[in-house]
This record gives C-alpha cells, sequence and structure tokens, in this order.
C-alpha cells in the first residue's frame, strides 16, 4: 500500500525551459496577428508544443517549411550555423531560444577549432542539441556515444584533441566515456568547466540521494526528453525501477502492488501543473503522505534573448517591462496543497553549496 510520497526538489523546469517557452509567450503577444514558426520542439515535452499548437504556433523540422519573411524561433537545444544562414536567406525574422548553456558550448567549439584542435563530442549523435554543436565545425569534430566509438575515431594529433559534452547527459555515462577518452588519449584536453548542465546535474543528484529510499521512482517527462530519460536510467541503474510518463494518465494500477514509498520527480522540460495533477491522482487513490525533498535550491535564471528584445523595440515595446517573471514554485505548491487539503511537509536535505549554478 502507497503510503508515502516524496517530491524530489529540484525538478521540472529549467532556466533555459523557462526562458525558451517566455519567448513563444512573448511572440504570441506581440504578434498576435502573424503566424509564429518554431524549428523544431521548443523544449522536448509533448504537453508544451501541444499547448502551443493549440495557440496557432506551427512546428517545423526544416527551415523550408517556413515562409519567406515570417517568423521563427530556434529552440532550446540550438541550431547549426547552417539553419541561421537558411533563415538569413528566406529573410526570416529568427528570434533564438537557444539556452545560454548551450550557446556556451558552441562557443567552446568555435573557439577550440580556430586553435586547431580536434573536438569529440560526447552526446547523443541525433539529438537537436548535438546536431547543432556539431554543425560549429563539422569537419574537425567526431561524436562519442559509447566508450567502444573510440576504436573507430580518426585523430590526427592527440596531442591537439579536447572532448565537449552534450548539456543532459548523465553524469555517470559521461564520466565513463570521458574515462575511456583519457586511457585513449592521455594528453586530451577537458573543457574548461563542465558542459553537463547545473539543472541536469541538480536533477540528477536529488534522484541519487532520494531514490534508493524508495520502491518506484515516477519521472513526469517526454520520452525524447533527454535529461527525463537519464533521471529514469539513473534510478534503475541504483536499484530502484523506474517509470517515465507524460502525465497521469499514462499510470498504470499495477505500478503500485507492493510499493510503499514513491518518488516522484520531473524533467527540466515538464510542466509542474503535471506533477499537481499527478499527486492528487496518487493523494485520492491511495491516501499517501506528501513530503518534498529539498536537494538544493536554485536560483539560476535567463533574461529575454537579444534578438527577441530588438524586435519589441522596432514595435514599439519596451523590453524592460516585459522580464521574465520566474513565480515561487515552492508557495504556490504550499498553497496547491492547502486548496485540496493534501498533508504535506519539507524535509530539508540540501547541504551548503551542493547546487550547481553553472
Ligand atoms: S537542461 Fe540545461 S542546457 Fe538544457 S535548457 Fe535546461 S539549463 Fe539549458
Amino acid at each position: 500500500m502507497l503510503v508515502k510520497i516524496l517530491l524530489a526538489n529540484p525538478r521540472g523546469f529549467c532556466a533555459g525551459v523557462y526562458m525558451a517557452i517566455d519567448v513563444v509567450d512573448q511572440l504570441l503577444d506581440l504578434c498576435p496577428d502573424e503566424v509564429i514558426y518554431v524549428f523544431h520542439e521548443i523544449v522536448h515535452n509533448r504537453h508544451v508544443v501541444e499547448r502551443f499548437q493549440r495557440r496557432g504556433v506551427k512546428f517545423v523540422e526544416s527551415i523550408a517549411e517556413v515562409p519567406d519573411g515570417a517568423i521563427v524561433v530556434f529552440s532550446a537545444h540550438g541550431v547549426s550555423p547552417a539553419i541561421r544562414l537558411e533563415a538569413k536567406a528566406k529573410k526570416l525574422a529568427a528570434i533564438d531560444a537557444t539556452c545560454p548553456l548551450v550557446t556556451k558550448v558552441h562557443a567552446e567549439a568555435i573557439r577550440y577549432a580556430r586553435k586547431g584542435f580536434q573536438i569529440l563530442l560526447v552526446g547523443h549523435r541525433h539529438h537537436q542539441e548535438v546536431v547543432g554543436t556539431l554543425g560549429e565545425a563539422p569537419e574537425v569534430m567526431q561524436v562519442v556515444e559509447k566508450p567502444s566509438d573510440i576504436a573507430s575515431l580518426t585523430i590526427s594529433d592527440p596531442d591537439k584533441l579536447v572532448y565537449l559534452t552534450q548539456t543532459t547527459l548523465s553524469l555517470d555515462d559521461a564520466n565513463t566515456i570521458i574515462a575511456a577518452l583519457k586511457i585513449a588519449f592521455p594528453n586530451i584536453k577537458d573543457p574548461p568547466v563542465s558542459d553537463i548542465c547545473y539543472a541536469t546535474t541538480n536533477r540528477q543528484m536529488a534522484v541519487r540521494a532520494i531514490a534508493p529510499k524508495c520502491d518506484l521512482v515516477l519521472v513526469v517527462g517526454s520520452a525524447n526528453s533527454s535529461n527525463s530519460v537519464r533521471l529514469t536510467e539513473i534510478s534503475m541503474n541504483l536499484g530502484t525501477p523506474a517509470r517515465l510518463i507524460d502525465d497521469r494518465s499514462e499510470m498504470k494500477a499495477e505500478w503500485f502492488v507492493g510499493v510503499e514509498t514513491l518518488l516522484v520527480t520531473a524533467g527540466a522540460s515538464a510542466p509542474e501543473d503535471l506533477v499537481h495533477d499527478l499527486i492528487e491522482d496518487l493523494v485520492r487513490t491511495h491516501g499517501a503522505e506528501v513530503e518534498q525533498h529539498d536537494v538544493c535550491h536554485e536560483e539560476v535564471e535567463f533574461g529575454l534573448p537579444g534578438t527577441l528584445k530588438t524586435m519589441m523595440r522596432a514595435r514599439g515595446v519596451d523590453p524592460a517591462g516585459r522580464r521574465i517573471v520566474r513565480g515561487d514554485e515552492s508557495s504556490r505548491l504550499h498553497a496547491w496543497f492547502a486548496e485540496h487539503n493534501i498533508p504535506f511537509r519539507t524535509v530539508d536535505l540540501t547541504v551548503q553549496g551542493s547546487a550547481i549554478q553553472n
């Protein structure tokens, strides 16, 4: 019988996802009579995409699908220079919602390529972010997905080699691949700072700390969300079964047989209201208590992209009055629990300096 639901904190939206979603929201406000095109899913979450589609936003997988001169948003995962050039050739009003932490990896790739390095990009070959980063210097970059890929790399000078990583990898998997790279190429350079972002690191740290106390982990997120899938894998590697679900409708009663303690978390692109709905269902069905376990607190925020601010000014809108305002999720959550009569307490597991804020 389910007696306790542990709610991981941090979970859900990261600063890059808040910013990217806000960009599309702002454009819908700013240009009510124009169609907003988004190149690729703005973030990897089915609900976020469907909610925007219902408001008229069109998601495309190629720039050719966007009419000349229209508004196009580049998603949080970033795009290659070739896509930017295509957009320019069609005179599109391109608004860049790339997460600044992805842009940082692009900048590293450009810098090392200019210095004559070969770059090994650790990540998932077909993920949008890797495709975009690879496009910065395709002639000197190779993707490494797993240690067995190392044998087939073509390296001209092992002393002029650097590795970079996708921002949303599992820290454990990345460390295994990096260790194998360092054995094969002892002089390979590390990036200046880890490319795996603060949100990925902190959400994984929370699962690592809490999942071992649980019988089951539910991760709210979409199957194409890299960081959500990684949370599921981390839990399973720790020996706690885990399920990745888009929302409460995908839960199955048989999952909870013999489960007393459940951990609920959410990937960086999963909206918090989906977590709330899930908890409400679980409490109503099982009568379980809810505890939020705070592993760290995040304070990262990103401002609106320069391309959007320029468009706002051109349309007579002051971007200063349009700043992204992140709500206080904790007090919103507490109010929601009170409103729904859900028994709730917070457990502080924070260790000073534990939060990564890159
Ligand atoms: S998961 Fe990390 S890199 Fe990706 S959007 Fe969020 S903060 Fe940026």
